[in-house]
């Protein structure tokens, strides 16, 4: 529910105000759950139960660092929707899972703009999408495992668009834009991610830079 972290530590690590569910593993570590604005919720149901109970828990789409995730498999995703690219990224029903940071760097780097239509994706720009989406995750996984922070942290920085509005895109040094897309966040780089459709949209490529 956009905020909450999972902390894993020993038990006599202080509790923190905002924890509000400890879990005590076998192994005697702690699992904590903090959310300083109470917007998470924890259901406990029989494992059964939880496609119906949790709302969201099911159906979850097509893991995208598994074998099943295929170009064709997304092109079969992709053909049936009219939605924004960046909005399809984000929907756990149909891919498990992006959230709105990393939506942005596949997009960036599959040179995609955010609001194209899923349904007008042409078929390069789909396997450009789908080697994009495998990469970047796989190298954000590599760099989290490597760094071994505590798994409260979010790793960021290596972002390459990702609130970077204003500063130069590492391949072609135009700057990084901001647009809103249903109350969040785009970061991309208007000349990397031309919007191909001529409508609807600032052509920002041909602004004063
Ligand atoms: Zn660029």
């Amino acid at each position: 529910m956009l905020a909450g972290r999972f902390v894993l530590c020993q038990p006599k690590k202080r509790l923190t105000k905002d924890t509000a569910v400890v879990l005590d593993l076998d192994d005697g570590t702690q699992l904590r759950y903090r959310d300083d604005v109470q917007m998470g919720k924890v259901y406990l149901v029989p494992r059964a139960k939880a496609d119906k109970v949790i709302p969201g828990f099911s159906p979850i789409g097509v893991d995208v660092l598994s074998k099943a995730f295929t170009v064709a498999a997304l092109t079969k995703l992709t053909k049936k929707r009219r939605d924004q690219v960046k909005v399809f990224l984000k929907d756990k029903k149909a891919l498990d899972a992006l959230g709105n940071a990393y939506a942005d760097e596949v997009l960036w780097a599959a040179g995609i703009h955010p609001k194209t239509r899923c349904n007008k994706l042409t078929t390069e720009q789909v396997e450009k999408l789908h080697g994009a989406i495998v990469s970047v995750l796989t190298e954000a996984r590599d760099i989290a495992r490597e760094r071994a922070e505590p798994i409260d942290v979010k790793v960021r920085d290596f972002l390459r668009v990702r609130n970077r509005k204003g500063e130069p895109c590492p391949t072609c040094q135009t700057k990084i834009r901001a647009a809103g897309v249903h109350g969040h966040d785009d970061f991309f780089c208007p000349s990397c991610q031309p919007d191909g459709t001529g409508r609807g949209f600032v052509d920002w490529s041909r602004l004063k830079r």
